[in-house]
Formats: structure tokens, sequence, C-alpha cells
């Protein structure tokens, strides 16, 4: 059994409270006592103990474009080439090299779980390895050296576009295919996750994954309880397509082949029609607004979504930046120069969508709450920088939302170890 002592702890709602006391045993919290006496022997966190940060939405590689695409014209899709590009060049070994140092980083801005949209499954010419699985394994082994808790959302990718029906695969996009749904089933189920990761399902997307795949890829999830994640109208581009072909959209077509419900994950999702909201209902919607921005895709309907009862979650994508408060804060301040209002998400919501919302997405439900029972995970943000210090208790997990940065972490928790 292990002590933590909080100055202070947010369990919920706008501000933090007083004097928090989380006993630890075998990486679950066992008790949550508030206006305590810090015990003899505990661990002190000074500052505020938030839970653990979940990063709904990443694709590990694309570390490797930081720096080199966002200055550029142009558009997503021309970014896309650039991304393609990026894809080509690795291995399992450089991989899990890769994803090790990008899953420190996350740990070390906060986050403690993280989804991996997964579709670089095969060599660059889209033959299986010696191991069908040697990338996500290498994805998952990373996680494990790194100490972040990990969801691998295993990504179904068949098809080269939507453009009047469906492209063939580009030479760079091979390697992201299983050449059929069946195939893709087949290797997800061999996939050996080991303590502290999950497996979770993906369509890549309607454009690279046509209704019938998809329907599989839904299947499988709901036999086996997995989260299931999909892109869903990030451009205007997508959703035209798909109209043109189906008459429907993206999420009226995900739905008809029952993808959608409470594990279901629309990713970006900011294209969408009231309609597309009514459907998303119950379920989660993935925000990625640091990366949203750099890819000019637009801003998501965060406020209606809340409103219909969709769980918001946060991620970081491309990586350009891995820092959740600036996911979290940029959710309403992009609302804010969209309707030219404030306070359209509380910080209680935002926080929420940051932790326990993302941990449910992720299929870790457990996760993502200082409560009993909970996992024991937890970030700690320091208040003696000088970009914090001297900021009121009471207004302190309002700070951390709008004013913190990675840099004020001074503890993460991962399982009841500290990681960071
Ligand atoms: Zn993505």
């Amino acid at each position: 059994v292990i002590d933590w002592w909080c100055e202070q702890a947010w369990l919920g709602g706008d501000t933090a409270v007083d004097a928090v006391l989380i006993r630890t045993d075998g990486g679950v919290i066992r008790a949550v006592e508030t206006g305590a006496t810090e015990p003899v022997g505990a661990r002190r966190l000074a500052g505020v103990t938030f839970p653990g940060f979940a990063n709904g939405h990443s694709h590990a590689f694309h570390l490797m474009l930081r720096g080199q695409t966002h200055a550029g014209a142009g558009s997503f899709w021309t970014w896309r080439e650039q991304m393609y590009r990026a894809a080509t060049v690795l291995d399992p070994d450089g991989y899990h090299e890769l994803a090790v140092a990008v899953y420190r980083e996350m740990l070390a801005a906060g986050y403690t779980v993280v989804g991996e949209f997964h579709y670089l499954h095969h060599d660059p010419s889209g033959v299986a390895y010696a191991d069908p699985n040697a990338m996500g394994q290498a994805l998952l082994e990373a996680a494990r050296v790194a100490g972040i808790r990990i969801t691998l959302l295993d990504t179904l990718y068949l098809h080269g576009g939507l453009d009047g029906g469906y492209l063939p695969l580009d030479p760079v996009q091979r390697r992201f295919s299983d050449g059929s749904a069946e195939s893709w089933a087949e290797r997800v189920m061999e996939l050996a996750p080991g303590t502290g990761a999950r497996v979770g399902a993906a369509i890549h997307s309607v454009r690279a994954v046509d209704p019938r795949s998809a329907g599989i890829v839904a299947d499988l999830a709901a036999a086996n309880r997995m989260p299931l994640h999909a892109h869903v109208s990030e451009q205007p581009a997508e959703n035209a397509a798909c109209i043109d072909v189906y008459g429907a959209t993206p999420t009226q077509l995900l739905d008809g082949v029952g993808a959608l419900g409470d594990r279901f994950t629309a990713v970006h999702a900011t294209h969408l029609t009231g309609g597309d909201i009514d459907l998303l209902a119950g379920g989660f919607v993935c925000l990625c607004p640091t990366t949203e921005r750099d890819l000019a895709d637009g801003i998501g309907p965060s406020i209606e979504l809340a409103a219909a009862e969709v769980g918001l979650t946060i991620g970081s994508d491309s990586q350009t930046v891995i820092d959740p408060f600036e996911e979290m804060r940029a959710v309403e301040y992009h609302q804010r120069l969209d309707t030219l209002r404030r306070g359209n998400h509380s910080v209680g919501d935002l926080l929420a969508a940051g932790t326990s919302g993302g941990y449910r997405s992720l299929g870790w439900p457990e996760g993502g709450r200082l409560a009993p029972g909970a996992l024991a995970d937890f970030v700690t943000v320091g208040f003696d920088s000088p970009r914090l210090a001297g900021i009121p208790n009471e207004h302190r997990a309002a700070a951390v939302v709008f004013s913190a940065s990675p840099a004020d972490i001074t503890s993460v928790v991962v399982a009841g170890q500290t990681v960071s």
C-alpha cells in the first residue's frame, strides 16, 4: 500500500479540492480521502494532482514530420503526400525505437494512456513480415518500455481513396493493407497485448474501407467488446465523395454497418450534419484541435456534440505538439473564435474530456478518475514555476487548463508506479 498526499486534487467539476489522500495498492486506487492530514511516510505531491490524461488518437510515426510540414502551403491532401513518404522508411526495429521516444514524450506531458491508431502493418512493398504483427508488437513493446498504458487500435485500410468508386492503393499505401477484412481480422486476433495494454479495432475511414469490410470490423469489435475507432468527416471532400457514391454521409454509412454505439469513437468529426450528431449520441468524438488547425481541417461542432451526449476526448494525432493542456484549451478557444462567445465548455468538462472521456473511449472505463477502484494513474502539476506561482487554490484547476505547460508537470504515476 502506498499513500500519496496531494496538496490539491481534481475530483471533478471546475475546481480542485485541498488536502487529498490517495491510497494505492497493486496499481489500483483503494481510497480517496478529502480534508486529510498528511500521514507520516506518505509521498507528497505538491500542486494539483489530476487523473492521468488520455491521448485518444495517436499516429506515432507522424513525429517524423514534426517541424517539416507545418510551414508549407497546400491542404490536408498535400500534407498527406508528405506523411506517406515518412511512412515508407520504418521497419519494426526502427518503429520500436521511434515509438519509445514518442511515448516517453507523452508521459512527460501527462498522458498516461495512448490510443495508437495503427495501420503501418506490413513491409514497404506490402508483404507481411515473418510475424505479421511485427509492427503492432513493436508499438506494444515500446509502450511497455516507456511505461505508458496503450490501446492498440489495429486499423483496417484497403483502398486508395473514394472518388466515384474505390481507387486502387497507391504504392506507398500498400503496407497499410491486409488485402481483405477477413485477413485483417485473422491477424488482429493473433495480437498479444500483455499487461498495461489492450487491443481495439479501427476502420481507417470510409475513404479506405468499403461498407461490407467496415461491417466485418464492427462485428469483430462487438464480439470481443473492443473499442472501435474511425476517422470521420475530417474533410468536406470525404463527405462529398461518400454522398456521391452512397447517398449517405460517412456517419450514416458507418451507422448502417453497425459501427456506432457506446464503444465507438469518431475521430475528428469536423464536418457533421445535425443528423450525424444525433447518430453519434452515446458514443465518443475525439477532437485533435492542434492537428486540425495545422491541417486546415476546420472546427468540429464540439458544443452541439456535448449537448447531444456525445463524450468528447482529445488526441495528439500528428504529434505536432504533445500537450494535453493545449488540446483541452484549444477545444474551447476554437469555439470562441467561431461563435464570438466565451465559456462554451466548462473547465470541468474540458478536464473530463482529457481524462475519463478518453479512458472510456479507449476501453479502460476503470481509468481517468481519482476514485476508489480506479486505475492508479495520476499526474501532478506543480505551481512553483514563474508561469503558475501565486495562483490561488480556487483558480488552480482553471489555470492548468488555460495556462499550464507540460514543463509544469512534476510527477506522473501509472499503475501506482512513478514513471516520469
Ligand atoms: Zn488520425
